[in-house]
């Protein structure tokens, strides 16, 4: 339970963390506390609905607490910069989808995968 409490509140200091780096923040305070568990008790908070799970392409998952305002995510692919953007434009090309194929969208999630303005300039 208290193992459970440290990982959500390490999501409340950072979004976007892979399982590893929660367990290499958290395995101090809990010598015993293992990768696997760090893994089992993310399945179960995603589950329970309290952390979202994302996958931005690397191979593994990223975490973050599903209280966070709905966003999006795109990521840099050189130095793996993660900037969140709203909402608006995903509902309006949600709609537009809608008007032309009467696809009714109730879930999107979208990264957009290239390079940032540091990266690119
Ligand atoms: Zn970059
Ligand atoms: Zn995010």
């Amino acid at each position: 339970m208290n193992q459970r409490r440290s990982i959500v509140r390490e999501l409340e200091g950072s979004r976007h963390l892979s399982a590893e780096e929660i367990y290499d923040q958290v395995k101090g305070g809990y010598p015993e506390l293992g990768l696997s568990t760090v893994y089992r008790t993310l399945d179960l908070l995603h589950e329970l609905g309290i952390v979202r799970k994302e996958d931005f392409g690397e191979g593994y998952s990223r975490y973050e607490l599903a209280t966070e305002r709905m966003h999006h995510h795109a990521r840099c692919r050189e130095c793996g910069t993660v900037i969140e953007f709203n909402e608006e434009l995903m509902e309006y090309l949600a709609l537009q989808v809608e008007r032309e194929t009467g696809f009714v969208t109730d879930w999107h999630e979208i990264t957009l995968h290239g390079r940032c303005k540091e990266c690119s300039s």
